[in-house]
């Protein structure tokens, strides 16, 4: 079934129809209508199975969508142009051009914490960048997947661009096939059984993953902002957000400080019982809400701690006193859970970060520029904030992407048509003139070649 499809993609992009930036730019109009005039249903189901509010819905998935689409429309006639570049000298007469082209067909795998937006952001870059795709959203949130089939069938013939729902076996199916290009968003674990499951056919591919995304926040920082922003980037999804600060390094002398204005924050944002506020989301599944009650039994809780399993909730929660080596600290949370770590010098702070693997996400609160500096450039990380959360993700001038077992590779605004892009180098020469020493039989071609390559 999934073979067919493919080979029918496969056919349609070899007509060249998907290339043109006439037919791009039609294809992207397209997909806006669709999204539009579904507007409300994604509300709802988004409603319904994560429980976000309309400000986190609208915000961080159709707004998101819509601000990716108009900025490529705006943008991708330039970007589908050859890029002429500089020639040496040693090609006399020559020319040189990178031409974007698509890579064809490509498969995008999505999770389920933002369904909607993780589904189709990629899309767009694939279609901006002319290729066809097939998109396998997450089984977990199954009206969304089910959804967005009825939306991209809205707006696409499936030749061209089509979803299959399914869970593991319809991904393992999917991924013994021959496609030109995967983009994977989803956990480390899975990240490397689509990596190998990519290198069988040598296909290209771009890693979305996630892991342990530290913030700090240090003697100097502003604390009233330090508190509010990092309340918003860790509760906002319950905390299930891929770079959602992961755990709180704060320096000892102003860690009861922060502390405070947090659960203030708490308060303000989701009131005395969160589990009735309506800005507050739900946990998708009770297998995932047990996973992460169980951390709860680790440490001191400062705040929060109570839960629900069978109403899926957890109320936002901070803990103390948690060690390196409790299993809390040996996953990626994905809930609304902060364990907090007090240090005493930036390089402490640093030392803990160094025991993980390079995070997706980093996050500074300091009013020191030199412990600004001093933190990017002795730790590894995807992409990250000074004195916010979760916003760089949101501007389509950083290319987002993590490194190392975070992912590679990175998409957002230009990166997004980069990422399902091949740039093919061609050397466009003269036939007016032919420098002769680069041929066996001129006489001096050593000693010039020696000149010329020095
Ligand atoms: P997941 O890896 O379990 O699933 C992602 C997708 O892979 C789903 O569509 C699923 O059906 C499929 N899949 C699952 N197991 C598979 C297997 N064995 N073989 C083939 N396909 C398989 O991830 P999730 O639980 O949906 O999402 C949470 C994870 O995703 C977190 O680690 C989070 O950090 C990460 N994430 C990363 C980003 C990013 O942009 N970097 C964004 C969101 C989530």
């Amino acid at each position: 079934m999934s073979a067919e499809l493919l080979a029918k993609q496969q056919q349609y992009f070899r007509t060249g129809e998907t290339t043109s930036v006439k037919f791009r730019l039609k294809q992207l109009k397209k997909l806006k209508e669709a999204i539009e005039s579904y507007e409300e249903q994604i509300m709802e189901i988004l409603h319904e199975e994560l429980r976000k509010s309309p400000l986190e819905a609208y915000s961080m998935e159709i707004g998101f969508v819509y601000k990716e689409i108009r900025f490529m429309m705006k943008h991708l006639r330039k970007w589908t142009k050859p890029k002429r570049v500089k020639t040496p000298l040693t090609h006399l007469g020559a020319k040189s051009f990178l031409y974007p082209e698509p890579y064809g067909v490509s498969l995008i795998i999505a999770p389920w914490n933002y369904p909607f937006q993780l589904a189709i952001a990629p899309l767009v870059g694939a279609i901006a960048a002319g290729n066809c795709a097939i998109v396998k959203p997450s089984e977990y949130t199954p009206k969304m997947s089910a959804l967005l089939k009825k939306i991209i069938s809205k707006a696409f013939d499936e030749q061209y661009v089509a979803v299959v729902e399914g869970g593991v076996d319809v991904s393992t199916e999917l991924l013994k096939l021959r496609f030109d290009h995967i983009f994977f968003t989803g956990s480390v674990p899975v990240g490397k059984i689509v990596m190998e499951a990519a290198s069988r056919h040598l296909t290209p591919l771009t890693l979305e993953l996630g892991g342990k995304s530290p913030a700090i926040v240090d003697e100097t920082a502003n604390l009233e902002r330090a508190a509010k922003r990092l309340v918003w980037g860790k509760f906002a999804n319950a905390g299930q957000t891929c770079i959602a600060p992961d755990y709180l390094l704060v320096h000892e002398a102003v860690k009861e400080q922060l502390l405070e204005k947090m659960k203030h924050y708490i308060r303000e944002f989701y009131g005395e019982q969160p589990e009735t506020s309506e800005h507050y989301a739900k946990i998708v599944s009770e297998r995932h809400t047990k996973r992460l009650v169980s951390f709860l039994h680790q440490g001191t809780i400062v705040h929060g701690g109570r839960y629900e399993i069978e109403q899926r909730w957890i109320e936002p929660t901070i803990i103390e006193g948690v060690s390196w080596d409790d299993p809390i600290m040996q996953e990626e949370i994905f809930g609304p859970i902060l364990p907090v770590f007090a240090f005493t010098s930036i390089d402490e702070a640093i030392a803990s970060i160094h025991r993980y693997e390079k995070p997706l996400a980093l996050y500074i609160f300091s009013e020191n520029h030199r412990v600004q500096q001093h933190i990017i450039e002795r730790v590894s990380f995807g992409g990250g904030c000074i004195n916010d959360t979760l916003m760089h993700i949101a501007t389509p001038y950083l290319p987002f992407g993590g490194v190392g077992q975070s992912g590679f590779g990175a998409y957002h605004g230009k990166a997004s048509f980069d990422a399902f892009s091949h740039y093919k180098s061609v050397l466009k020469q003269t036939t007016a003139l032919d420098l002769s020493i680069r041929y066996p039989n001129h006489p001096n071609a050593l000693k010039w070649m020696k000149r010329l390559l020095k």
